[in-house]
């Protein structure tokens, strides 16, 4: 027996994780998976109940858990408190509390929403590529920061971006070993690119030599190559069936993988996976809690959805039926299902639904 902790959150939160629940626990039940869920508090909701955005109870249960699924935090009842109780706050603690070092995102377009795209749908059609990002190290966690009064009374903000050589290759050792995994599944030869700055941060100077040195080690069979953030942000939207494997520290990754993300046409598409060093994860949407479409039945649940599949992948390894619900999701957009992101109004036969209809919709197909 597996227990999953279900995190909701704010906003559109709770609305998502009710589709995604329903979902799980049909799978649980097609599958004889024998996954026990719980659910706790975390975000906005939680610092109303306890005074912390990540109460204590929470981090314990999830700690206990085999894998969180989580919905989004945040919302602007929460953005004028004080910056370590925001509900922000709860969701970095909790990624660097559970040691979740990698985050997995898979910008994959569905051939039914090559429309929803503002990227030409000859550059996206077929496009399956996966960021990984170091999630817990580099210049959102890296000490000193603060802002500080010089001597002039001018003030100074700071932040330091470090990277340890372990630190490297933790992350290196997932993205190389997930570009063999999807090489195997896709019969395409496996390859790396690992992103950074060398030509004028040190800390990436580091970052490409390590990657170097674990290629010719451990990975020959991988192809690795490096190109820098900035030419990356580019070539992501002028070619980026050239990727199969992006790796990149939490800074770059943050800004690229939201680029990827737009690649497909809706941020409500998007799942995501955050592992530690065992294969436990927490599994969320790419988006956030959308708050002005919150409570209006608006929200696309698909993201929250597709992140079940791939904690059925990632942490259970049940191969069968993460496919079973990314075939359900595929078969509700064939059937012209789509809720108001995604909707193309100049196409034809398509169906606008709300998020507790999609979820039905494709909780329909795989019963
Ligand atoms: P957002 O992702 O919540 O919303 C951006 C836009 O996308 C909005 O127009 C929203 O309506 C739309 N959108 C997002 N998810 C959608 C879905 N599932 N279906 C349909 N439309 C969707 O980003 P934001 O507006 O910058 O942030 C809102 C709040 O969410 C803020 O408080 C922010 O801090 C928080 N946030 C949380 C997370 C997280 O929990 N992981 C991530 C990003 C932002």
């Amino acid at each position: 027996m597996a227990t999953i902790l279900t995190l909701a959150g704010d906003g559109i939160g709770p609305e998502i994780m009710t589709q995604a629940i329903d979902v799980l626990q049909a799978v649980n039940k097609k599958f004889a998976l024998d996954l026990t869920l719980e659910s706790g508090l975390i975000g906005g909701v939680a610092f109303d109940a306890t005074g912390e955005p990540l109460p204590e109870e929470t981090l314990q249960r999830a700690r206990a858990a085999d894998a969180v699924l989580l919905g989004a935090v945040g919302g602007p009842k929460w953005d004028a408190i004080e910056r370590s109780k925001r509900p922000e706050r709860g969701l970095l603690k909790i990624r660097s509390e559970l040691g979740l070092f990698a985050n997995l995102r898979v910008a994959k377009l569905y051939p039914q929403l090559a429309n929803a795209s503002s990227i030409k749908p000859e550059i996206i059609k077929g496009l399956d590529l996966l960021i990984v990002r170091e999630l817990t190290g580099g210049i959102y966690f890296g000490e000193p920061r603060g802002i500080r009064t010089l001597e002039n009374g001018e003030q100074q903000g700071y932040n330091t971006m470090v990277y340890s050589t372990s630190e490297i290759q933790r992350i290196g050792k997932v993205a190389f070993e997930l570009a063999q995994t999807r090489a195997k599944a896709s019969g395409n030869p496996a390859k790396v690119c690992s992103v950074d700055k060398a030509n004028v941060l040190e800390v990436t100077e580091l970052w490409k030599q390590t990657m170097i040195a674990m290629q010719e080690q451990d990975y020959s069979d991988v192809s690795l190559s490096h190109m820098y953030a900035d030419n990356a942000c580019m070539q992501l939207i002028r070619d980026p069936k050239q990727f199969d494997v992006m790796v990149t520290g939490n800074l770059f990754g943050d800004i690229l993988s939201d680029e990827a993300a737009m690649l497909t046409g809706s941020i409500g598409m998007l799942p995501s996976a955050s592992l530690d060093e065992q294969g436990k994860g927490m599994y969320e949407p790419c988006h956030g809690s959308a708050p002005d479409i919150a409570g209006q039945d608006k929200a696309n649940p698909l993201a929250t959805i597709l992140s079940v599949a791939m904690m059925l992948r990632y942490t259970f390894k049940h191969e069968e039926s993460a496919q079973a619900i990314e075939q359900a999701v595929s078969d509700v957009l064939d059937d012209g299902l789509r809720t108001l992101d995604i909707l193309d109004k100049s196409e034809a036969g398509l169906i606008q639904v709300g998020c507790k209809q999609m979820g039905e919709a494709v909780l329909a197909k795989l019963q």
